[in-house]
């Protein structure tokens, strides 16, 4: 008997109505016209009201939930997100401003990233967000911002930890790595923060990204609790906030399923409970950004050109890579697959084999390699799904000059 070959986890979020894919209740080619050019991406408000909903409900009450707004910091998103969840995660001074003008409380925003600069620093200190410590030499500059402008420098210390999150997409924690503080460096940080009077508030751990196994994320979390508790004997005061990262995955490709939230609920809930003993100030945090924006967005792009190249189908069109680097495989992926790929209005039942590639002049701008989709024919849409984390601010939108992608909440 022959093996089914794996397929895309179902794209039910986004619903069918006669052949055109419905963004809320909005026909996509309606949403295009009025956008008024391809290609663009689209993210949808209930989607990511739905999934904040979600994780609420299967997550201990006392756990904060931030957006780590790298994943899509469109400032209509952040400003979306910034009253949906606990607080903000920014990685530069550019995010801070998004996070601030969203409204975002400066007192939930923290600052994670490795090279922070002096002037990001003293923004920091200036807007009275949390830093995340990840080098020894920031917490002088920190020291003499708080001087300079009598402002307290709130800081946390972001540790390196000496193990990894198995599974992970993209490790960030772990051996030699150029995120965060060597455990073995700590407690001197530790004695610095004290010695200069900044304001320590607690630790952040980050073990990596796009984790599609729970028991390997719960690990990561016990084995976080349990450094931070080691580390919390050096520190100068309680720890009040203890960021445990987050790392959730999303389904992308053939094969890979929905991560399953129940055991991470429990297993976050026996550390709450422990750390309602053993770190009683400790808010317990978890930063997330693919797992809240992935798979609410869409990456739109026409097709201009149907080619038959030596049998083989090409649907060319007016956007790749440029945009959506992510799913043309060249943002970290080792083998290249296919994220899931539709072509709409679905006319018919006709299918055919076919590939999707942008407008670029290398073979690199491949959107699908040669996958079974319905009959395309020029003026359709090519839609790619689980595209609204790691998109447009991720792609290379300047590379050969066509113009940039539109973005639109709806
Ligand atoms: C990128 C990043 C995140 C978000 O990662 P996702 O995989 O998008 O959830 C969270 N925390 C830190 C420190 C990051 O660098």
């Amino acid at each position: 008997m022959e093996r089914a070959l794996p397929t895309h986890a179902p794209m039910s979020q986004w619903p069918l109505r006669d052949g055109e894919l419905l963004v809320g209740s909005e026909p996509l080619s309606r949403l295009a016209a009025r956008v008024g050019q391809t290609p663009f991406y689209a993210y949808s408000r209930p989607l990511l009201r739905q999934r904040v909903a979600e994780l609420r409900a299967s997550l201990p009450r006392a756990v904060k939930l931030h957006y780590a707004m790298k994943a899509n910091p469109m400032p209509a998103v952040v400003q979306f997100m910034a009253g949906l969840v606990d607080g903000i995660d920014v990685a530069s001074a550019g995010e801070l401003k998004v996070a601030l003008d969203a409204g975002a409380d400066p007192a939930e925003i923290s600052f994670a990233g490795p090279g922070k600069r002096d002037p990001e620093l003293r923004q920091s200190v200036a807007a009275g967000v949390l830093v995340n410590v990840e080098s020894l030499r920031e917490l002088p500059v920190l020291a003499a911002a708080s001087q300079e402008l009598g402002l307290p420098a709130r800081v946390a210390v972001r540790v390196n930890p000496d193990f990894e999150l198995k599974g992970s997409g993209m490790k960030m924690g772990g051996g030699p790595k150029q995120f965060g503080l060597d455990v073995e460096l700590v407690p001197e940080a530790l004695a610095f923060a004290a010695r200069e009077g900044l304001a320590f508030e607690g630790f952040h751990l980050f073990a990596g990204s796009q984790n599609l196994r729970a028991d390997s994320i719960c690990e990561a979390q016990c084995k976080s609790y349990e450094l931070a508790l080691r580390l919390a004997g050096h520190a100068p005061s309680p720890v009040k906030f203890l960021n445990l990262g987050g790392g959730f995955g999303i389904p992308y490709f053939p094969g890979e399923q929905r991560l399953d939230l129940a055991p991470i609920g429990a297993n976050l809930q026996a550390i709450v409970e422990r750390a309602a003993r053993e770190m009683p100030a400790a808010g317990i945090v978890i930063e997330l950004g693919r797992y809240l924006v992935g798979e609410a967005g869409l990456y739109v792009t026409r097709v201009v050109d149907r080619k038959v190249s030596r049998g083989q189908v090409f649907l060319v069109c007016d956007g790749g890579l440029n945009h959506q680097l992510a799913a043309s495989g060249n943002f970290g992926q080792v083998v290249r697959k296919n994220y899931p790929v539709g072509v709409f209005p679905v006319r018919g039942t006709a299918r055919e084999t076919a590939s999707a590639v942008g407008p670029l002049c290398t073979p690199l701008d491949l959107l699908a390699d040669r996958m079974d989709l319905p009959q395309a024919q020029v003026g359709d849409l090519v839609v790619v799904f689980q595209s609204g984390a790691y998109g447009a601010s991720s792609s290379p939108q300047a590379f050969l000059g066509h113009p940039a992608c539109a973005e639109v909440l709806v």
